[in-house]
This record gives structure tokens, C-alpha cells and sequence, in this order.
């Protein structure tokens, strides 16, 4: 069983060293128990923060740890009533080839899998990101048709999944990606009916262009220079689901970064609402993920992927996402 372990803390950008490829051996099972082997594995930006020893929402990976993450895997073994040889799950296993976890254990899902959707969609627009994007839209942002949606990392599973689903609610949507070839795509294939290129130069007067009724909801996903850009059009009762913040992810000190909240602090009254999926909605799991999936299924919720292979190559990809190297949902293949 190979392993991707956190050998020491990242100062600012991943460095060699930092994480570390290990072999572990796979413990025997305990009566309940059940030995999964990961088959995908989800890359996400959260995973960066968690590197650090600062308590954020969840706790910190400790030194010598599996790094953190969910995956698509396939149970092997079974010493459990719950989950038999042959079930495929979503699981957070981290970033390794084999897990042990109990067959009741919370946040593990057997996939009910549609026809005409790919098991490593329900890591992405069917899956964690996909529902992040769809809740935080739905419930925090609530749309009304007519109105402006602004959401930042547009071309990401979540950006994704809020601008067609705007879409869908008969709103404008408007994305915000890096270079020309992802904002090409967001437009031409995800149906927006807009995409700024937050790279060319003109971030301020491209984005009042594209949103010439101002901005009703802005989903944030990446905070710095695109929130700046997005206060001065917030229209009067506008509302900002705070889903991340990556452009600070890669921050020395977390705590001295500008959050999307000292920039929309100077609004009154401050219109935004920090967020997380697995606090708020975890009860929708289900329910959300068939919505999605149904969508990918009939081929109306599009999406793209970027996909490494081998758990080897899982750090190089999530240092190239958290700049955005990714077009679509990073995913490592790691087994048939
Ligand atoms: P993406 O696949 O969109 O990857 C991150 C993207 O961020 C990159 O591809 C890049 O896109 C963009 N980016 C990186 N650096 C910058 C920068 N400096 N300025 C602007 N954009 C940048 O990720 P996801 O769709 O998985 O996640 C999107 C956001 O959602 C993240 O902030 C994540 O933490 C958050 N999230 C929150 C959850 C919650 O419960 N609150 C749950 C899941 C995700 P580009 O090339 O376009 O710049």
C-alpha cells in the first residue's frame, strides 16, 4: 500500500520534500471492518489549508499523516453487514491505494451508479464540489430568474455547477477564469453568458462590461483581486455565498491574507455568508447528488476533467491546481 504523507509543513508554494510517497502496510481487519481499494482520488483545494498548523474549520494534518481526501474506491474485503465485496463508495481515504475504515463509518456512500455517468463524476460535478456548488447557490445565493450571478473559478467542478445551474434558474451568468482557452469554454460549452479573463489586464472594466445590470449574487470561490473587482457592481441586496478563497490558500500565514470579508466589510449590510457543504447540507447528500447526476446522465450538466495518473503524480497535480494548471476537476487515477 502506497501512501502520500505530509513529512513536513509547506511553507507558502508545495516544495520536494514536503509530501512524501511511503510505503504502509494494510492492517488486518477487525470484526465490522472492511479493506477498500481506491480507485480515484479527489484533488481539492481545501487539502492546502489543512497542510498548516492552524485550525480552520477542520483540524490539521498532523506530521507523518496520510494527507486528507476523498476517493472513489471498491471494497475488497468485508468483515462488515453494511458494505460487501464488489460495493463501490465515496470515502475519504486519503491518499493512498488501500484503506481500512469500519462499514458504518460516517461520510462513507455506496455509489448508486447511472448509466451514462463515470464513477470519478461523483468526485466532482455529481460529488462533493458538484453539491457544494449547487447548495451554495440554491440556499445561500438564492437566485431569482432575471437577476446577475458572478462566480469566480468558472471553468472548476464548482464554478461549473453554479453557472449552469444559474442558468438553468434563468438568471445571467457571468464566469471569471484565468486565460482565454478556459473562458472560451465556459461560454461555448457551459452555455454562461459571459466569461472574464481575470489575466488580460482589465479585470475591472471587463467585468462591469459583462455585468452591465450589476451583480445580484457573486459566488466566491477565489477572493484577492476578483473580490475587489466584484464589490463596487454589488447591487443593493446582493447576496455572496463565501465558498473559498484559493488565491490565498498558498499564503505563509493565513491569518494576515485579505479574506473576501475585509473587502466586503465596507458594505453595508455586509452581504455575505460563509459556508460549508459538509456543516450545513450533509443531510441533502443524497438527494443533491441524484439532481446532479440525473443532469450529467442526460448529458444537460457538462463538465471537464483533468486527470493524473498514478498516486505519484498526485502531488505535481494539486501544486499545479492551486494555480490553476487544472481545466476542470483534478482527479489522480490510481486502479481499474
Ligand atoms: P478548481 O478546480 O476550480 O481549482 C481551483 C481554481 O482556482 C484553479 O483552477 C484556478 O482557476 C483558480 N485560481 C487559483 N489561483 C487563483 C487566483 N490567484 N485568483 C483567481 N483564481 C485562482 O476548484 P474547485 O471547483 O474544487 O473549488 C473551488 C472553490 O470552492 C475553492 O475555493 C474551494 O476551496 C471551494 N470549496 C468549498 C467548499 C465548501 O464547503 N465551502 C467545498 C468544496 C470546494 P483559473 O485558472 O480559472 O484561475
Amino acid at each position: 500500500n502506497r501512501a502520500v504523507i505530509l513529512n513536513q509543513r509547506p511553507q507558502g508554494e508545495i516544495q520536494d520534500g514536503d509530501l512524501v510517497l511511503e510505503e504502509r502496510p494494510v492492517r488486518e481487519l477487525k470484526e465490522g471492518e472492511v479493506l477498500a481499494k481506491v480507485l480515484w482520488l479527489s484533488l481539492d483545494p481545501y487539502m492546502r489549508p489543512r497542510m498548516n498548523d492552524a485550525k480552520g474549520y477542520m483540524e490539521p494534518i498532523g506530521i507523518g499523516e496520510v494527507i486528507v481526501g476523498e476517493s472513489v474506491a471498491r471494497i475488497v474485503e468485508s468483515r462488515s453487514d453494511n458494505l460487501k465485496v464488489g460495493d463501490l463508495v465515496t470515502c475519504y481515504s486519503g491518499w493512498q491505494e488501500y484503506v481500512v475504515f469500519p462499514g458504518d463509518a460516517e461520510m462513507v456512500y455506496r455509489i448508486d451508479q447511472k448509466d451514462n455517468v463515470p464513477l470519478q463524476a461523483y468526485l466532482g460535478v455529481a460529488g462533493m464540489p458538484g453539491r457544494t456548488g449547487y447548495c451554495g447557490l440554491i440556499y445561500v445565493g438564492k437566485p431569482k430568474a432575471g437577476e446577475t450571478v458572478v462566480v469566480s473559478a468558472a471553468s472548476g467542478p464548482v464554478g461549473t455547477v453554479v453557472g449552469q445551474t444559474a442558468k438553468k434558474e434563468g438568471c445571467r451568468a457571468v464566469g471569471v477564469a484565468g486565460g482565454p482557452e478556459k473562458c472560451r469554454y465556459v461560454v461555448e460549452e457551459l452555455g454562461f453568458d459571459a466569461c472574464v479573463d481575470y489575466k488580460a489586464g482589465n479585470l475591472e472594466a471587463d467585468l462591469k462590461a459583462a455585468c452591465p445590470d450589476g451583480i445580484d449574487i457573486y459566488f466566491e470561490n477565489v477572493g484577492g483581486a476578483v473580490t475587489r473587482a466584484v464589490a463596487p457592481l454589488l447591487n443593493p441586496g446582493a447576496r455572496v455565498p463565501i465558498c473559498g478563497f484559493v488565491s490565498a490558500y498558498n499564503a505563509e500565514d493565513m491569518s494576515s491574507v485579505e479574506t473576501p470579508f475585509h473587502v466586503l466589510k465596507a458594505l453595508d449590510p455586509v452581504p455575505e455568508h460563509r459556508f460549508f457543504l459538509v456543516t450545513e447540507w450533509q443531510d441533502k447528500h443524497q438527494e443533491i447528488t441524484n439532481i446532479l447526476a440525473d443532469r450529467v446522465a442526460s448529458g444537460e450538466l457538462k463538465y471537464r476533467e483533468t486527470i493524473a495518473e498514478g498516486l505519484e503524480n498526485a502531488p505535481e497535480a494539486f501544486k499545479g491546481m492551486l494555480k490553476g494548471r487544472n481545466f476542470g476537476k483534478q482527479l489522480v487515477h490510481i486502479a481499474d
